[in-house]
């Protein structure tokens, strides 16, 4: 056995995705005896979750890899570094270990690796610096302790039970909230986007397996559930086949069940369960189903993320997107006239290559229309790989600058006039964590973030009644109505 010292840190960049895989790391190795440090200078090992979103995330990843070696070199340290990821394309180790590895090692690992040999030395990382020992695809997240215990040279435990990624439950993350992956990969091959070549193809969770896990955490510590997708409409495709349109990628008609709704329904009925949410979903496949879930389950919040990407739809046939602009409008429109409260936000790219001020225009009129509660509006940045990187990267840095501009106006009036329908009201906040000055961080049913004064009896995880008395920047701020439970 390994010594039981051994500490290891994670850093994570990116999406919700990569945060809940992280979970999933921490998971494999504290299982295997090391301990989770926060300093990242004290670890023993150190795991780097990247991001390919941007090229920006690729740079920070290599400065962070950098840092460490310094630390670690001021303090006499040699911490093995493995990157794992968006930005990996294989598993393997360093050639330094290769070469030293005897071949029954190689046998077992490649074994272990089923049909897709990781026994490798090229995965472009590797190539790129000498900083990093190993890299791995998240999804050979279960084969970390046998490549640590090669590195290493000792034992870090059988590791053959981790076998499969999605089976790997998350850790507690120190909230009340439960961040539940119930797919991973896409299949929709957005041309700005690498998800589909990182992650792979589309690939769900039985939902016994889901509820299973969501039952779990409730039963221990969550009042939230969080589920995890690339996109959550499909969940399920290959067990409806007949019902699901390959070539369109969407459901042939509108007014299935789809296995989507069928997993929210199971969820609804966990005792204890008091708010489920999910990210992401994607207009083109949206049905009527899930956009109905929210008003029949009642754990389910009202709050909605999906991508509109552009308001123009020649641009979203370029971006290979499957929805026009009057797909998502009209599937926000039945949201909101169910509930004016119900929060929408969404993903917006200014300077998609080719993009004329007509269509920029119609995108800053869709964000005007569409009042949305937040959105992440993002530079278009090349990537590698991406069917997009061939159209050439053509609108300026200034003029990319300029145009986010005018959107973050149009953004932060939406999210000003819509946070202002807030205020007066009584509402259930859910606490998160803290803020400058010891306040105290938290969410409304629907998703809006509030901020009430210090209170030494509030605790991360209650649920308390506030009433909303003001704005504060983008949140709200409020009062507590009752006393604390
Ligand atoms: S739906 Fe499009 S943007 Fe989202 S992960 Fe899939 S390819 Fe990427």
């Amino acid at each position: 056995m390994h010594d039981h010292k051994t500490t290891f840190y994670v850093k994570t960049f990116g999406c919700q995705m990569n945060y809940a895989d992280s979970e999933k790391i921490h998971r494999v190795l504290m299982q295997s005896g090391c301990l989770k440090t926060l300093d990242p200078a004290q670890a023993d090992i150190v795991i780097i979750n990247t991001c390919s979103v941007r090229q920006k995330g690729e740079d920070r990843v290599f400065g962070f890899v950098r840092e460490i070696r310094k630390a670690a070199k001021k303090s006499g340290r040699t911490p093995v570094i493995g990157v794992t990821g968006c930005m990996t394309r294989k598993t393997g180790m360093a050639k330094r270990y290769l070469e030293n590895t005897q071949r029954d090692q190689v046998y077992a690992i490649s074994l272990l690796g089923g049909e897709g040999n990781f026994w490798n030395w090229d995965d472009p990382l590797l190539l790129r610096t000498d900083d990093i020992d190993f890299v791995f695809r998240i999804e050979e997240t279960g084969h970390v302790c046998k490549m640590l215990s090669i590195i290493l040279d000792r034992d870090f435990g059988n590791d053959e039970k981790w076998e499969e990624y999605l089976k790997i439950s998350q850790v507690a993350s120190g909230t009340a909230s439960s961040n539940v992956i119930i797919q991973t990969g896409c299949d929709n091959y957005c041309s700005f986007c690498i998800v589909p070549y990182t992650r792979g193809r589309e690939l769900s969770r039985p939902i016994a397996e889901i509820a299973e896990e969501a039952r779990k955490s409730v039963a221990e510590w969550a009042t939230e559930i969080t589920l995890l997708g690339q996109n959550v409409n499909s969940y399920g495709k290959l067990t409806r086949k007949k019902l699901w349109n390959e070539s369109a990628l969407t459901w042939d008609k509108a007014d299935i069940v789809t296995p989507f709704r069928e997993l929210l329904d199971e969820l609804g009925e966990i005792p204890g369960l008091d708010r489920i949410r999910f990210t992401s979903s994607n207009p083109h496949d949206m049905t009527a189903d899930i956009l109905n879930a929210h008003f029949e389950i009642p754990a389910l919040c009202h709050y909605l993320h999906f991508a509109l990407q552009s308001g123009s739809d020649a641009m979203l046939q370029r971006m290979n997107r499957k929805h026009t602009y009057a797909d998502f409008k009209a599937q926000l429109d039945y949201l909101r006239s169910r509930d004016p409260l119900f929060s929408i936000s969404t993903d917006i790219i200014v300077g998609f290559p080719g993009e004329t001020l007509e269509e920029f225009e119609a995108t800053a009129r869709a964000m005007r229309e569409c009042e949305f509660d937040f959105a992440y509006v993002a530079r278009y940045s090349e990537r590698n790989g991406t069917v997009a990187s061939k159209l050439g990267d053509d609108i300026s840095a200034s003029e990319k600058a300029r145009r986010w501009s005018v959107l973050n106006d149009i953004l932060r009036d939406s999210v000003r006039n819509r946070n202002l329908l807030m205020v007066g009201r009584r509402e259930e906040v859910m606490i998160s964590g803290t803020g400058p000055e010891g306040i105290w961080v938290g969410r409304t049913r629907n998703f809006k973030e509030v901020h009430l004064p210090r209170n030494p009896d509030l605790r991360i995880g209650m649920i308390v009644v506030a009433d909303i008395t003001d704005l504060d920047g983008w949140a709200l701020r409020g009062a507590l109505a009752t006393p604390v439970p």
